[in-house]
């Protein structure tokens, strides 16, 4: 190596322990964002990403009562959690409730929006029949449709398949202002796979550690994130899917392979379990929803985003100078 080159080297060193080599010769290409608020020099926008983050920090999360957060590190026994409870509540109070629920919602988000620092992500994942698109319709009933994101996750794509696990969840998360819903999510990655044993023991084992390290960054990056288990008992699935068979309107939803999935079982209950167990972080605990009762589910899952939205305190992005005395020409 030149003297000039390891010159260069040790001028460059960074707290990484990696050399800066690509800005040695200055940026080739122009990283600036393109939305107006983050419009500036390179250096500007470094600056004021983790600003905008320091000064929020994230957000505890405090699920309604009646909801189970996992403790991190604790082995989970779903048996001990009853899908039938509903805390005591009442049906009729609940339903009016959940109301008041939404409009804190609708209000909190049209913050979130106008301030564009952070996100929200929702995620949910249930057995089939577990109650995902019910819970999505009811609890987001009334958002702005332009600052909430539903990801639908399916049987995986060819093209999905050639990339790492996570590539097409990272794809998907809310960016900043947004509130992101993942119907299904990266956990299908530790359930289904390993239930139907698409891939072998050891690479659907090392998913957990890479799964708290994505959300990890996810956090750490301004999304707050909720994770929501929907909790039905066997005997709940079978008469919502024989409410799907005996209801015409409700064949599409009606999958067959819901029947050959039912005998799985017990080893999707062990699948939740572990991967509940394994995943809930103090940043980003799992939440257990007694959800047998759809009134109960979205009442209490529409009040732990409300709060949370609301413990996140998104604010109105500051007017430009003298906007108040300015007037509009005819
Ligand atoms: P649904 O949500 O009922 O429309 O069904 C979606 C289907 O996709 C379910 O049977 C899931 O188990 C399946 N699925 C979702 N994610 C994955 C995945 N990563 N690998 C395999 N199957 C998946
Ligand atoms: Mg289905």
């Amino acid at each position: 190596m030149s003297k000039k080159h390891g010159k260069h080297h040790r001028g460059h060193k960074r707290d990484d322990g990696m050399t800066g080599e690509a800005d040695l010769h200055g940026p080739t290409v122009d990283h600036r964002p393109s939305t107006a608020r983050w419009a500036g020099s390179v250096d500007a926008v470094a600056e004021s990403v983790p600003a905008a983050l320091g000064q929020h920090g994230p957000v505890p999360i405090r699920p309604a009562p009646g909801i189970v957060a996992v403790e991190p590190g604790a082995p989970v026994d779903l048996g001990t959690v009853d899908p039938d409870d509903v805390g005591g509540l009442d049906k009729d109070w609940a339903k009016d409730a959940l109301a008041t629920e939404r409009e804190r919602i609708v209000a909190l988000q049209e913050r979130l929006y106008a301030e564009r620092a952070r996100s929200l992500l929702l995620v949910f994942q249930a057995i089939d029949t577990g109650g995902k698109d019910g819970t999505i319709r009811s609890v987001l009933k009334g958002v702005n449709p332009q600052g909430c994101a539903v990801a639908s996750f399916k049987v995986p794509s060819s093209e999905e398949l050639d990339h790492d696990f996570l590539w097409r969840y990272h794809a998907r998360v809310p960016g900043r202002g947004m509130i992101g819903v993942f119907n299904r999510s990266h956990y299908e990655d530790v359930l289904v796979v390993r239930v139907k044993g698409l891939v072998p023991d050891a690479v659907w084992q090392s998913r957990y550690g890479r799964i708290n390290d994505f959300e990890r960054l996810l956090v750490e990056s301004g999304t707050t994130v909720l994770k929501f288990f929907l909790h039905i008992s066997k005997a709940e699935q079978k008469k919502r899917l024989e409410a799907r068979i005996a209801d015409p309107e409700k064949h599409w939803k009606f999958d067959p392979a819901d029947l050959v999935e039912r005998k799985s079982w017990d080893a999707y209950q062990q699948a939740f379990a572990d991967a509940l167990g394994r995943c809930s972080t103090a940043r980003a605990p799992w939440l257990v929803v007694p959800a047998n009762h759809k009134w109960f589910r979205n009442y209490v899952i529409a009040r732990t985003v409300a709060d949370t939205l609301e413990a996140m305190d998104p604010r109105f992005p500051e007017a430009a100078k003298g906007i108040a005395d300015l007037t509009v020409p005819d």
